[in-house]
């Protein structure tokens, strides 16, 4: 039986070994998930938001050894971790309190319309390594409310913290209606061209949901998809450097730049250029980078060896075509996935680097004279998921934050995310959106009862 290997990316230690289904048992997964679904659509809202509720306390209660788990596997600070275990908990608290209702669109002499919101069936759900359990409940929360069965399929690079959360999720929920599917992208690939999977909902790379987009196709599966991000940061003359510049930096480098919506270019104004410069230099290279499980340490590895990879040739291309490399700009010797904090200058919107997902603790910066320009240039890529205006003038902030063309657009922080708003990529970067009401909705699909009186 093939299995998956999953190895700490700062110890490179192999942590676990887990066996993937074949095919022919992934058609039993979804038979029974369809069985389960049949019992929970009818199971009463109040009961499926009671259900909810217990499992974020299991899950609040068990947050320490998740979040070490998720650490090293994932490698991530612990606080980090702990973080991310807490979001999972707060998602299925914010479902639990979300009302489903019927809606009435006439009812007179002659004719009753009302309008349901039913669930959909067996669902696929795809979970990305980087932050692994906190999609988990962006995904399963709303899909369980709404009356849906699922299958998880989380990364063949850190599935662990979600097995165990599903395990604990399991004590409370019927049997089968949640199932893990460990595996790589061949069980991904398989689980969504299943005629079986009446929803996708996926998180992970553009080429990855452009295949699923393909593939659903001949099902004419609904499709959610969250797809990679390339953020620019604009930051006016006016803005206060000392006051917003841990933000800025963190909005780059938290989890070592392994975020969807992490900061992954900067347009300074020319004028403010140096000062940020230094001071990103300054930090970057004063940051204590190691295994996340040790106290103090700010910054982890990068998950693992093809995204090592992938962030080592966009830094050494820009390097060939002549740009500066202020500091960083290389893996760290030794033992695991480390990658320098890098800082690049001197170069353009044509470089590797700008125009596309580096998903790692690399920083272009680039300048600008006109913002104009740089708003611009800002949307120029192709992605769409988030992207930030930094000054001291609020209403100009927030005049400028409506142009950029994104699904998330942030005036003087970047990052932050409130559950109940949606979240979700215009253009490249996505189809749909998770969180809030409308990530609920993706989960429903309408039916319309007319009474001829
Ligand atoms: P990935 O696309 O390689 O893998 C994601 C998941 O999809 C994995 O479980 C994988 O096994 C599965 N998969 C791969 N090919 C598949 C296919 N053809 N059919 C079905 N499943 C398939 O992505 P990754 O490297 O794990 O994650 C990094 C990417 O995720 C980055 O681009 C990042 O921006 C993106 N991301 C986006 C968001 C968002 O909300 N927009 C959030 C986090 C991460």
């Amino acid at each position: 039986m093939p299995e998956i290997l999953i190895i700490n990316p700062a110890t490179l230690e192999l942590i676990s070994t887990i066996p993937v289904p074949e095919s022919s048992e992934i058609d039993i997964m979804i038979s029974e998930s369809a069985k389960a679904f049949k019992v929970w659509k009818n199971t009463p809202l109040s009961q499926r938001q009671i259900i909810l509720i217990k499992i974020a306390d299991s899950i609040d209660s068990k947050k320490d050894k998740l979040a070490r788990l998720l650490t090293m596997e994932q490698g991530k600070p612990l606080h980090e971790s702990i973080r991310e275990i807490g979001a999972i908990a707060s998602v299925f608290r914010l479902y639990a309190n979300m009302p489903i209702e019927q809606e009435t669109i006439r009812d007179d002499d002659n004719a009753l319309i009302t309008v349901s919101q039913e669930p959909y069936g067996v669902c696929g759900l795809i979970l990305p390594w980087n932050y692994p359990v906190g999609l988990l409940g962006w995904k399963l929360a709303p899909c369980l409310l709404a009356g849906n069965s699922a299958i998880v399929k989380p990364s063949q690079y850190a599935p662990l913290a979600v097995m165990k959360c599903l395990e604990i999720m399991s004590q409370h929920l019927p049997g089968n209606l949640v199932q893990a599917l460990p595996g790589g992208d061949i069980e991904g690939q398989y689980l969504v061209s299943h005629p079986g999977i009446a929803r996708i909902s996926f998180t992970g790379s553009q080429a990855a949901g452009k295949n699923i987009l393909n593939n659903a196709g001949k099902n004419f599966q609904k499709i959610t998809l969250e797809m990679g991000g390339n953020d620019p940061a604009i930051i006016l003359p006016d803005c206060d450097i000392e006051k917003r510049f841990g933000s800025i930096f963190w909005g780059c480098f938290f989890n070592a730049g392994q975020i969807c919506v992490a900061i992954k270019r900067i347009y300074v104004h020319e004028d403010l250029a140096p000062e940020l410069i230094r001071r990103f230099r300054e930090m970057a290279q004063s940051l204590k980078i190691g295994n996340g499980l040790e106290p103090g340490i700010q910054m982890g590895p990068i998950n693992n060896e093809r995204q090592l990879q992938k962030v080592e040739k966009l830094v050494e291309d820009a390097r060939t075509r002549g740009a500066t490399i202020v500091c960083g700009g290389d893996i760290i010797s030794g033992t695991g996935y480390f990658f320098q904090p890098t800082v690049i200058t001197d170069l353009d919107d044509s470089f590797a680097l700008v125009k596309q997902e580096q998903f790692g603790p690399v920083i272009p910066i680039l300048t600008y004279s006109d913002i104009d320009d740089a708003i611009s240039r800002a949307s120029g890529t192709g992605y769409g998921l988030g992207g930030s205006i930094w000054t001291e003038n609020i209403e100009i902030g927030m005049k400028l934050a409506e142009r950029l063309e994104c699904g998330t657009a942030w005036v003087n922080s970047h990052m932050l995310v409130e559950h109940s708003a949606p979240f979700g990529g215009w253009k490249q970067s996505g189809i749909g959106r998770e969180l809030g009401r409308a990530g609920l909705e993706e989960f429903l699909q309408s039916r319309t009862v007319y009474l001829k009186r």
